[in-house]
């Protein structure tokens, strides 16, 4: 059912405390742990803690607890006191995707190229 833990699931086991993480915020919807191949001086991830694949399945499911994410991401931004970040969703595996529970990547702390590889 959709929203409810996969047993094979990193980021569910980080969310039950079953896999070890740095978090920096918590709500009761939502987790930010610091990402443990940081691509940028900061580089956390905001999860929803009920599993959904990717973000487009996040928005469709469960509409109030995607925009838990996105204002998370805000609060990560402003705990780190970065003025620009960038906020990513990768979805799918080709654009990278490598973790199938919807995750919104905040980088900033250093100049950000665009287009991004
Ligand atoms: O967007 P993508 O699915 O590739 O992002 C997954 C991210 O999860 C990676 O940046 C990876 O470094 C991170 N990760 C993590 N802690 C883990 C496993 C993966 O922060 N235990």
């Amino acid at each position: 059912m959709a929203g409810e833990a996969q047993q094979d699931c990193l980021f569910c086991k980080i969310v039950e405390g079953q896999i070890p993480a740095t978090v920096v915020r918590e709500t009761d919807t939502t987790v930010a742990f610091r990402d443990i191949n940081p691509q940028a001086p900061t580089h956390v991830l905001v999860i929803p803690k009920a599993h959904y694949p990717n973000a487009a399945a996040l928005a469709a499911g469960a509409p109030e607890l995607a925009a838990d994410v996105l204002r998370e991401t805000q609060a990560v931004a402003d705990d780190e006191k970065l003025d620009s970040y960038r906020v990513v969703f990768n979805t799918g595996g080709g654009a990278g995707q490598t973790v199938f529970h919807a995750h919104a990547h905040v980088l900033g702390g250093r100049g950000l190229q665009w287009p991004p590889g």
